[in-house]
């Protein structure tokens, strides 16, 4: 069973797609990244912000995930990154560099395809 942490941009995640909704309808979905769990059994345990920015608490954060779900037997298996973490972050290079580096596990930049390529189009 994969157990999927996502991690998003704190100044985006409650006011842009408000509870994060997209990420969250695209995994049950299995649409945009998560068309990868297609055929194989997974679970969202976890759901963080950075820790704003410049994204300097990210490494103590994912630390906290562990610590917490300790005593639940949970642990998250595969990170998966927001857009608006991976593309309108001005600090995503350093912080996705920290994540790879310290998470031990796979990290996945990417996950709902909902992005409107435009607005007033009819
Ligand atoms: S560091 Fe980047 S991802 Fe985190 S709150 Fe700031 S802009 Fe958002």
């Amino acid at each position: 069973m994969e157990k999927i942490l996502i991690i998003g941009c704190k100044k985006s995640m409650d006011d842009v797609c408000i509870g994060c909704s997209r990420c969250l309808v695209a995994f049950n979905r299995r649409e945009g990244v998560f068309e990868m769990y297609e055929d194989g059994e997974a679970q969202v345990m976890g759901l963080i912000n950075c820790g704003d920015c410049p994204g300097a608490a990210i490494v103590t954060r994912l630390a906290q995930v562990k610590l917490w779900n300790a005593p639940l037997g949970e642990r998250p298996t595969a990170i998966h990154l927001g857009p608006c973490l991976t593309d309108h972050c001005p600090h995503a290079e350093a912080i996705i560099k920290k994540i790879k580096a310290k998470a031990g596990i796979p990290v996945i930049e990417g996950t709902h395809p909902y992005l409107p390529a435009d607005i007033f189009a009819p």
